[in-house]
């Protein structure tokens, strides 16, 4: 049965930034599609305890991934201690706004270093383990900051890492490909979440980002999260290197 291909059974994921937001939202679909799932991030306010709670399989591994070596640690860590991984969401991501001649190395680099240099160091780490036991998939949380250039905030910074996380991507899917390892972003639009709810809160930015969206609406976690388990399972067994945008069609404009 095709529904069955969305199973993650006896399957090992890790999910980075996943005690909230998109993160856990992935992590609730990936656990109850079967998955054992390891959920990492600087703290965990609840979310491992209410899947937990709901009878999931899951673990809370803290990693800060401002520092270097974090991202291999943590994946090393599961390959060591649950014997594979066959399931890594690079989701965990900060936002910062500014004008770019304000935006100072600080911050660019703190930037760079949780929303791109992780997600590379994670597949890099990866990539050995998943193609010694036959296989493995990727996926990575992008934007559609990677697509175009958001209004009224400035955020070139953002966008630029984003759009290196849909590249990183596709290069991936194209070297991996050979190893059974499948490599996907997604590419979400404006996602209700704590990222995002003081840009909804403002007055000057909500309208904007509302009429700018088609569908007139934020999306939600489980949103995106219905189309990482699509992209995490055999469901999408011949997708590799795609950025699958959930805009609510913000970038058909
Ligand atoms: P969120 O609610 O702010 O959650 C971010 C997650 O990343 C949290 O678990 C956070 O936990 C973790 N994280 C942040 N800094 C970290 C660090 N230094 N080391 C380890 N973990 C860290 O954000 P979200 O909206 O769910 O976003 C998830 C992903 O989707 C991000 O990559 C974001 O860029 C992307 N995205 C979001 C939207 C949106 O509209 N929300 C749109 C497009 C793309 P701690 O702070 O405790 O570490």
């Amino acid at each position: 049965m095709i529904i069955e291909r969305f199973r993650a059974d006896e399957k090992v994921a890790l999910v980075t930034g996943g005690t909230r937001g998109i993160g856990l939202a992935i992590a609730r679909a990936l656990a109850e599609a079967g998955a054992q799932v390891i959920i990492s991030a600087r703290t965990d306010p609840g979310g491992s305890e209410s899947l937990r709670a709901a009878g999931h399989d899951v673990e809370y591994r803290p990693a800060d991934l401002l520092e270097h070596g974090a991202a291999d640690t943590l994946v090393q860590g599961v390959v060591r201690d649950q014997g594979r991984l066959d399931i890594l969401v690079n989701n965990a991501g900060i936002a910062d706004h500014g004008a770019t001649e304000d935006f100072d190395d600080a911050r660019l680099d703190r930037l760079m270093s949780v929303n791109f240099d992780a997600v590379f160091r994670a597949c890099r780490a990866a990539i050995v383990p998943m193609r010694t036991q036959g296989g493995g998939v990727m996926l990575n949380i992008g934007s559609i900051s990677g697509f175009i250039s958001n209004i009224p905030q400035k955020q070139s910074a953002y966008n630029a890492s984003k759009a290196a996380v849909h590249m990183l991507s596709k290069s991936l899917a194209s070297d991996l490909a050979a190893d059974n390892i499948r490599v996907n972003a997604i590419a979400p639009g404006y996602i209700m979440t704590e990222m995002t709810a003081g840009g909804f809160a403002n007055p000057d930015w909500a309208p904007v980002w509302t009429d700018m969206t088609p569908m007139r609406r934020a999306g939600t976690a489980e949103e995106v999260a219905a189309a990482a388990l699509f992209l995490c399972t055999d469901a999408s067994s011949y997708v590799t290197g795609s950025v699958l945008t959930i805009d609510g069609g913000y970038t058909t404009r």
